[in-house]
């Protein structure tokens, strides 16, 4: 292991971080939400920049097709089921043992976001839907947190500083964004890695600038671009806050923190729906309940098949029902087993 006063030195040489900023970075903490490929490749950067403290919040498990992209994680954690924040941390933690990492597997809701947020200095967007964005711009204009707006899908990538106060949200901006729903998927148009990597090095860069106390530097436009075709887009924003916006405006009411919570949500091109948990679960006994159907068990999760169903429930209580689309099916199927 190098000496630690070696182990920064490429990146206190440079000036606009120095050993001041990089004393800042070490008593950082940054809320990165959701953990796949942006995620994770943003998780990476800030471990080894020497950021204190990440919090790794995300649903999802590690599968064979993440790891064309996701490069936190191998074979051996797909092949376990692990959760990807739970094999991002000991990865993590193998790149540099001063970081304090924090895995958290959760699906995030409205009853959530405020406590995920609390300590941070800011938070990262690694999400793949925009329901958990305006969960999280509105949960950062109430606190008045910066957070780091970022997508990819294809050869395409964008991304967005966000600065309650100073500037547009998302929601000013959502005429311009694709809407919920709307846009392709990484599972139905595909993704390259280097569209990830392109997005998450302008999310770190903003991030590092933040967190050094350079918000001078940080940048005020959006940036878009598509390496396949070639093109790079930055959108100015000056004049794009919209002065009644309903997260960042005056009296705001905070639309997404205060939706009704969905008891069951389809999961994005998936073939799967996701159950709210109704009560935290012990997966021992839920594992013994199910009996010859469990197809696979660890600290984290139980797995199982019925015919062409595939239920998985977590410590929480929350359950993805894979080969169904439909939420009553999936609740029917998970009350069927669950009880
Ligand atoms: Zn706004």
């Amino acid at each position: 292991m190098p000496a630690p006063d070696d182990r920064y030195s490429r990146q206190t040489r440079f000036t606009p971080i120095g050993p001041a900023g990089q004393q800042r970075l070490a008593q950082a903490r940054v809320l990165i939400l959701g953990c796949g490929a942006l995620g994770s490749a943003v998780a990476e950067q800030l471990c080894r920049a020497g950021v204190g403290h990440l919090r790794l919040v995300d649903r999802d498990l590690v599968e064979s097709s993440n790891l064309q992209r996701q490069t936190l994680y191998t074979e051996d954690d797909a092949d376990r089921a692990l959760p990807k924040v739970i094999a991002a941390a000991a990865r993590l933690r193998s790149i540099n043992a001063a970081c304090i990492i924090e895995p958290i597997v959760r699906d995030v809701g409205p009853a959530e976001i405020a406590g995920l947020l609390t300590g941070c200095d800011l938070a990262i967007d690694g999400a793949d839907n925009f329901a958990l964005r305006h969960l999280l711009n509105d949960a950062c204009c109430r606190s008045g947190l910066p957070w780091i707006y970022g997508a990819c899908v294809g050869a395409y990538g964008i991304s967005l500083p966000i600065l309650p106060g100073d500037g547009p949200c998302l929601r000013c901006l959502q005429d311009q964004l694709p809407a919920a729903g709307d846009g392709p998927t990484c599972d139905t148009a595909g993704i390259i890695a280097p569209a990830v990597h392109l997005v998450a090095a302008w999310q770190v860069a903003e991030a590092l600038k933040l967190l050094v106390g350079d918000r001078a530097r940080v940048r005020r436009e959006l940036w878009a671009s598509d390496l396949w075709a070639g093109t790079f887009r930055r959108l100015g924003l000056v004049g794009a806050r919209d002065p009644a916006c309903a997260s960042c405006g005056p009296s705001p009411s905070y639309p997404a923190l205060n939706a009704p919570p969905d008891p069951a949500i389809t999961l994005c091109g998936r073939d799967a729906v996701q159950v709210a948990p109704s009560a935290a679960v012990r997966l021992d006994a839920l594992a013994q309940r199910i009996g010859t159907a469990v197809i696979l068990a660890n600290d984290h999760l139980v797995r199982w098949r019925d015919g062409a169903l595939t239920g998985t429930c977590f410590r929480d209580g929350r359950v993805i029902v894979h080969g169904v689309t439909d939420p009553v099916r999936a609740r029917a199927f998970r009350d069927r087993w669950m009880g």
